[in-house]
C-alpha cells in the first residue's frame, strides 16, 4: 500500500521538486497530496508531474496560515490518514531589524513557525493512535545558526527547531520527527530575496547541487530510521558546530563576523573545529539527540 505523503507549499521550489520526485517513484511507494495556497499556481506542478498527475499525485488547496483551510484539506483526505507530513511551506526574509515592523515579523512567524505547528497538530492525534507516521520539517541551517540580516527568518526557524526538538523526545515511541536543514543552495539566496525574485528555479545553481539538495529530503522520507537532523550542506556543519564547541559563543559570533570581512580566518577556524571533532573532544561536548 503506498504511503500518503502530504507536502505543503508545492507551487514552487523544493516542495514542487520533492512532490514530483516522490510521485514519480518507479515502485509507486507514495501517494502524494501536493498542497498549495493558491490553486491558480498549479500549472507548473501539473506540468512537472506529467502522467503521475491524478494517479500518484493529487493537488489540494492548503494555506498553512489558516485553520479552516487545513481542516478543509484534511477532510478531503480519505480517512484523514497522512503517513508522512512534509512541512515545506516557508517564507524568506532579510533586512535590518529597524526597518521591519513587528506586524511584518509576525507574518513571517505565522507561516514559518505557526504554519508548522498547525500542520503537526492536524496530523499528530491520528499518527499517535496508529503509532506510526513521519513528520519531516524543512528547517534551515539558519534554524541552527543565525546569519546577519536574517534575524527574523532565523528566529522563526530557531522556533521550529526548539518546538520539534522538544516534540521529538515525546514522539520517539510513536513516530519520528526529522528536521532537514538545507544549507544555502544558491549563494545569492539573500540577494534574490532582496530583489524579490522567484526562488523556484534555483537560478545559477549547477544541476548536481540541485539534485543533491532534492535527494537529501527524499532520502529522509525513504529512510527506515531517519536521523533527527539532516543538514544538506556538509560544508556548513563545522560552522554550526562552532557554537557548540565554545559554550561562551565567542567562537561562532567572531567566526561569522570574520566570514563577512576576512574569509581566510574563517577557513582557519573551521579547520580548528574539525580538528576538535577528530580528536573526539568535541563529540563529548555535543550530545546528539
Ligand atoms: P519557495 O518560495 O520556492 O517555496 C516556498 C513555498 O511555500 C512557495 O511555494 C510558497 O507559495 C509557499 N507558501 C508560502 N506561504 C504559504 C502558506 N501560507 N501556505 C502554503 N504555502 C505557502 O522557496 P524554497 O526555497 O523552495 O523554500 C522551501 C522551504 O525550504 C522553506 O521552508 C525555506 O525556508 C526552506 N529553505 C530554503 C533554502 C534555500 O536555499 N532555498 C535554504 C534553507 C531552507
Amino acid at each position: 500500500v503506498p504511503r500518503t505523503v502530504l507536502i505543503t507549499g508545492c507551487s514552487s521550489g523544493i516542495g514542487l521538486a520533492v512532490a514530483v520526485r516522490l510521485a514519480q517513484d518507479p515502485q509507486q511507494r507514495f501517494h502524494v497530496i501536493a498542497t498549495m495556497r493558491d490553486l491558480r499556481k498549479k500549472e507548473k506542478l501539473e506540468e512537472a508531474a506529467g502522467p503521475a498527475l491524478g494517479k500518484t499525485l493529487s493537488i489540494q488547496r492548503l494555506d498553512v496560515c489558516s485553520d479552516s483551510s487545513v481542516a478543509e484539506c484534511m477532510e478531503n483526505i480519505p480517512g484523514g490518514r497522512v503517513d508522512v507530513l512534509v512541512n515545506n511551506a516557508g517564507v524568506g526574509h532579510v533586512g535590518p531589524v529597524e526597518s521591519i515592523s513587528v506586524e511584518e515579523m509576525k507574518r513571517i512567524f505565522e507561516t514559518n513557525f505557526f504554519g508548522v505547528v498547525r500542520m503537526i497538530k492536524a496530523v499528530l492525534p491520528d499518527m499517535k493512535r496508529r503509532q506510526s507516521g513521519h513528520i519531516v520539517v524543512i528547517s534551515s541551517v539558519m534554524g541552527l545558526q543565525g546569519i546577519v540580516f536574517n534575524d527574523v527568518y532565523a528566529a522563526s526557524k530557531f522556533a521550529v527547531e526548539g518546538f520539534c526538538e522538544s516534540l521529538a523526545v515525546q514522539l520517539l515511541q510513536f513516530n519520528v520527527v526529522s528536521m532537514v536543514e538545507p544549507g544555502p543552495v544558491n549563494t545569492d539566496f539573500e540577494l534574490k530575496l532582496m530583489e524579490e525574485v522567484s526562488r523556484s528555479e534555483f537560478p545559477g545553481t549547477d544541476p548536481a547541487t540541485v539534485r543533491y539538495f532534492k535527494d537529501a529530503i527524499v532520502n529522509v522520507i525513504r529512510a527506515r530510521r531517519p536521523a533527527f537532523r539532516t543538514q544538506t550542506n556538509s560544508l556548513y556543519t563545522p560552522l554550526v558546530a562552532l557554537k557548540y564547541a565554545d559554550p561562551s559563543g565567542d567562537l561562532s559570533v567572531r567566526t561569522y563576523y570574520r566570514l563577512l570581512f576576512n574569509y581566510g580566518t574563517l577557513f582557519h577556524l573551521s579547520m580548528a573545529a574539525l580538528r576538535c571533532l577528530t580528536c573526539g573532544c568535541f563529540r563529548r561536548r555535543v550530545t546528539p539527540l
